[in-house]
């Protein structure tokens, strides 16, 4: 299409942005991320260490109790960047897709298509083409598209065979020859941590190490990083490791964050997205660890940005709805290209707020 061109030039004209880091925190409900820590939760029987818990991350207010919880988000995030969900001011964020669990989630964030075949978690190949795949096929952009995840399930979502994305997934070892030596210590490390969420889905420290590692020696212009801790713990019905993985978590996209500001090739060029695949129910009490079509309120989500091209907007409290579906076009204009136009498939308008004064 000739218009595409056009698009592609304007925007790329208007954008600051280089580069994009997505990450994401698998099931992570906005619930914490808004309100922090549950006392409801850490007084069940969720939490063993409830005083260790109350020592950690309570407070009277929620705005205390999620600066507890999330640090980075309610720091640099809050007031450099874009928070968008919190429903307890009336701004939605959630997946249009019926399923509210992971592949369909990665699908309609990926895609931009809430494709109502992609209805298990099963390895099954992925028919629509993704924006990562779109975007590494861009001038520039050439094998430089990365993707880190702890759940062994993106070659499929993500379709590898077809799109040549680079994915390093599960427990997988990182075997370029002229890797780094940190590198090939993550390969040796990764078999000897404990396999505690069982042998497919990698603890989310390993796959964080192997994407820091590899964003410094490769310098990617587009990397995701897939957690899922948070997941596993809530399915476990373990409220204090939930929460420790959210925190931890902040952690490392702070640290990334912190690098990306103190290198040239990223400094003040780079959008850094955060968001989630699902949400989680929040009534009666023990939906909290679950999440599904028949889970209710686990449609709802929330996600986060910081970079050259969005305005420091902070805690998003316009009474509009945005959806995951509209992610992949959003990402895919941030860098200059309209992935709309050439998909094949259904996409998602871009969320303009995110770069729009
Ligand atoms: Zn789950």
């Amino acid at each position: 299409m000739a218009m595409c061109i056009v698009c592609t030039g304007l925007y790329a004209q208007n954008h600051k942005t280089k580069n994009v880091i997505i990450i994401t925190l698998d099931g992570f409900r906005w619930q914490e991320l808004y309100r922090g820590a549950d006392s409801a939760l850490i007084n069940a029987n969720y939490t063993e260490d409830k005083d260790e818990v109350r020592k950690k991350y309570w407070a009277a207010t929620p705005q205390e109790r999620r600066k507890l919880l999330m640090p980075f988000f309610w720091s640099v995030l809050e007031k450099q960047g874009q928070l968008y969900g919190n429903r307890d001011l009336g701004n939605k964020d959630e997946v249009a897709n019926p399923y509210h669990f992971s592949y369909p989630g990665y699908n309609e964030i990926f895609t931009g298509f809430p494709d109502v075949r992609m209805n298990t978690n099963d390895p099954i190949t992925n028919p629509n083409m993704n924006v990562l795949e779109f975007i590494n096929k861009q001038k520039g952009f050439e094998n430089k598209v990365a993707i880190f995840s702890s759940w062994e399930r993106f070659p499929q979502i993500l379709n590898g065979k077809r799109s040549g994305l680079f994915i390093n997934a599960g427990y997988m070892d990182f075997t370029s020859p002229d890797a780094s030596e940190r590198l090939k210590y993550l390969n040796e490390i990764q078999h000897e941590a404990p396999y505690y969420l069982g042998d497919s889905t990698r603890i989310d420290f390993l796959t964080y190490e192997f994407g820091k590692q590899y964003l410094k020696q490769y310098k990617p212009r587009v990397l995701y990083i897939a957690f899922d801790e948070t997941d596993d713990m809530a399915h476990a019905g373990m409220y204090k490791f939930y929460l420790d993985r959210a925190n931890q978590e902040d952690g490392f996209i702070k640290e990334l964050w912190d690098y990306l500001q103190s290198d040239p090739q990223y400094k003040d060029n780079t959008t850094l997205i955060i968001t989630c695949d699902h949400g989680r129910g929040e009534i009666p009490l023990d939906k909290w660890r679950d999440h599904g079509s028949d889970v209710v309120g686990s449609e709802q989500t929330w996600f986060a940005v910081i970079g050259p091209d969005s305005a420091p907007k902070g805690e998003v409290n316009t009474q509009t709805t945005t959806y995951h579906k509209q992610l992949a076009q959003t990402i895919s204009n941030l860098l200059g290209f309209d992935f709309k136009a050439v998909a094949g498939h259904e996409v998602g308008n871009a969320i303009e707020t995110v770069y729009t004064k």
